[in-house]
């Protein structure tokens, strides 16, 4: 049984759902809200764990309620969190207000997340078959993952940033989105960079490696917010259980696409069940 450790951010996150965006100094009043955990990290961990595959989750939680509700939960998922800290200071913190066309704004911060240095990291990413990681951490802790690592690697530059190069170089498979492939310069210079594979999601069109388009099931969709970390969850299962690369991103969109099927990020994040179910 193959086992894979994500390292990367926790977030409560929290949603206020608008009539429109506040202006400066406005106040308003939501139609209503909702707090999910969240965070990249998260969502990975538990989309890999929802596909059956044992996890471990690596990162920081503060000494707050939130960092206690993420212990609880995580334990509760089954994922492993020897590798997770628990830091003097506040859980990450995502603020979200969501209008009625669907457009947001987001404040994050950023919390405990950004406090995990790379002595902190543990030997567990070194004993994993695959090691999942984002861009939501200190750039120099992802990019001493990426050294510890001997196994499968994977990155998620998600925000994108050149200070993750260095991870980039190091990884086997780089997936960005359209925006993010654009933001980092363009799959060409990801694949100079070093990256060996670099796979590019589409959104309802599926998902790119090379020149070859690899479509994704249609769907009704109803929300496609964790769309992202269903395909980049899956893909490292689907890989790390020995699948071939065109394999792997095929059912990585169909777990793309079955996220979309529900409300949500983590909530909403399919079981191996509802992905080889999902009707192309
Ligand atoms: P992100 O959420 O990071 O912007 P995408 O929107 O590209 O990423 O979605 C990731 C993957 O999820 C896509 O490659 C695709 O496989 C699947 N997906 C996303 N939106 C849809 C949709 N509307 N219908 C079917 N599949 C979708």
């Amino acid at each position: 049984m193959p086992h894979i450790v994500v390292v990367g951010s926790l977030n409560q996150d929290l949603f206020a759902y608008v009539e429109h965006l506040p202006r400066r100094g406005e106040t308003l009043h939501a139609r209503h809200s909702a707090r999910q955990l969240g965070g990249k990290g998260f969502n990975q961990a538990v989309g890999i764990r929802r596909l059956g595959v044992d996890v471990d989750l690596v990162g920081a939680v503060g000494d707050d309620a939130a960092g206690e509700t993420f212990v609880r939960t995580l334990d509760g998922f089954g994922i492993g969190r020897t590798g997770l800290r628990r830091l003097e200071g506040s859980t990450g913190l995502a603020l979200i207000t969501v209008d009625e066309g669907g457009e947001n704004t987001i404040v994050l911060d950023p919390g405990v997340n950004h406090s995990l240095t790379p002595e902190m990291l543990d030997d567990s990413i070194a004993g994993a078959d695959a090691v999942l990681v984002q861009g939501e951490l200190r750039p120099e802790t992802t990019i001493r993952v990426m050294d510890m690592a001997k196994g499968l690697k994977v990155v998620n530059p998600a925000p994108a940033g050149l200070e993750l190069s260095p991870a980039i170089a190091r990884a086997d498979v780089v997936v960005v989105n359209e925006g993010e492939a654009s933001d980092l310069g363009g799959t060409d210079r990801l694949r100079a960079l070093g990256a060996a594979t670099v796979v590019v999601t589409l959104g309802q069109r599926g998902s790119q490696i090379d020149n070859t388009v690899i479509p994704a099931p249609r769907v009704v969709a109803v929300d496609s917010t964790g769309a992202g970390d269903a395909f980049c969850a899956a893909l490292t299962v689907a890989l790390v259980e020995g699948r071939p690369i065109d394999d792997s991103i095929a059912w990585a969109n169909r777990a793309g696409a079955a996220a979309c099927l529900r409300h949500g990020s983590s909530e909403a994040l399919p079981t191996r069940d509802e992905v080889d179910r999902l009707r192309f």
